[in-house]
């Protein structure tokens, strides 16, 4: 019987210091997991860990590459393996066209779409040696649809939702699965800066009535990385309440 249980797994979460990363590092543990979060600050992932009962919190920039890779077969050394590799850092910052700096385009493709692809790349091969694994990836609604100003956002997710898409095809053959979830309007940091009018504007277009909770997609993080979705392989799961971009 499947029970969602991720008991004995060895999990890795990056960004996992609040938002989204967090309630997935705990929803992880929750379910019997040994997690691992990362976050830019060591002494801010080590406080994460401890509330949400990983295991432990360390410190990573995932739009470096090689700290990525020394990192994900660190873990792997240190635990025997590694079945679950969340790639959920990112940020959000919004611009109309005209207004779209260089740095803008340098920082968000470096951060959502280069450092995914750091994570995906050294989660492959410290999970390779198993032929076994789950690996989930943060796209978004807009990558999906698109949004006025957030045009390099947008982008910077489809660019994610397809990594997770060819990841799959090349790595399903050595039992490695990887999925994306594409939420819509998130109640975290990240989405803080939205106005008292733009909330109500985006619940006004989610037939489910209300913005979405980090509980909500680290609940499906949590099933996409259990056997109980174990036929499921690049799959891009909006996560929305039914949201109408
Ligand atoms: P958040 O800002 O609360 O958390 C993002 C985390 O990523 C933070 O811990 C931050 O420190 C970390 N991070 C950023 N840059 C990093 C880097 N270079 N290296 C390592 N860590 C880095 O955001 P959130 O709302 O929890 O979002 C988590 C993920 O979900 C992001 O990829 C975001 O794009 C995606 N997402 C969020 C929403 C939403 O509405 N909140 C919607 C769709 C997608």
């Amino acid at each position: 019987m499947l029970d969602g249980s991720l008991e004995g797994r060895v999990a890795l979460v990056t960004g996992g210091t609040r938002g989204i990363g967090l309630a997935t590092a705990r929803a992880l543990a929750e379910a019997g997991a040994t997690v691992v979060l990362t976050g830019r600050d060591e002494a801010k992932a080590k406080e994460a860990a401890a509330a949400a009962g990983a295991d432990s919190g360390l410190a990573l920039d995932v739009t470096d590459a090689k700290a990525v890779s020394t990192l994900v077969r660190g873990v792997a050394k240190e635990h025997g393996k590694l079945d679950i590799v969340v790639a959920n850092a990112g940020i959000m910052e919004d611009a109309l066209l005209g207004m779209i700096r260089e740095e803008l385009v340098d920082t968000t493709l470096s951060t959502n779409v280069a450092g995914t692809l750091h994570t995906v790349q050294a989660a492959a091969r410290a999970m390779m040696r198993k032929k076994t694994g789950a690996i989930v990836v943060l796209a978004s609604i807009v990558g999906e649809h698109g949004s006025a100003g957030q045009t390099v956002y947008a982008a910077s997710k489809a660019a994610v939702a397809n990594i997770a898409r060819s990841a799959a095809k090349e790595l399903g053959r050595s039992g490695i699965r990887v999925n994306a979830v594409a939420p819509g309007v998130i109640d975290t940091d990240l989405t803080s800066g939205l106005t008292e009018d733009a909330k109500a504007e985006n619940i006004g277009k989610t037939p489910l009535g209300r913005l979405g909770t980090p509980e909500d997609v680290a609940n499906a993080i949590r099933f996409l990385v259990s056997d109980d979705a174990s036929f499921i392989t690049g799959q891009v799961l909006g996560i929305d309440g039914g949201l109408v971009l």
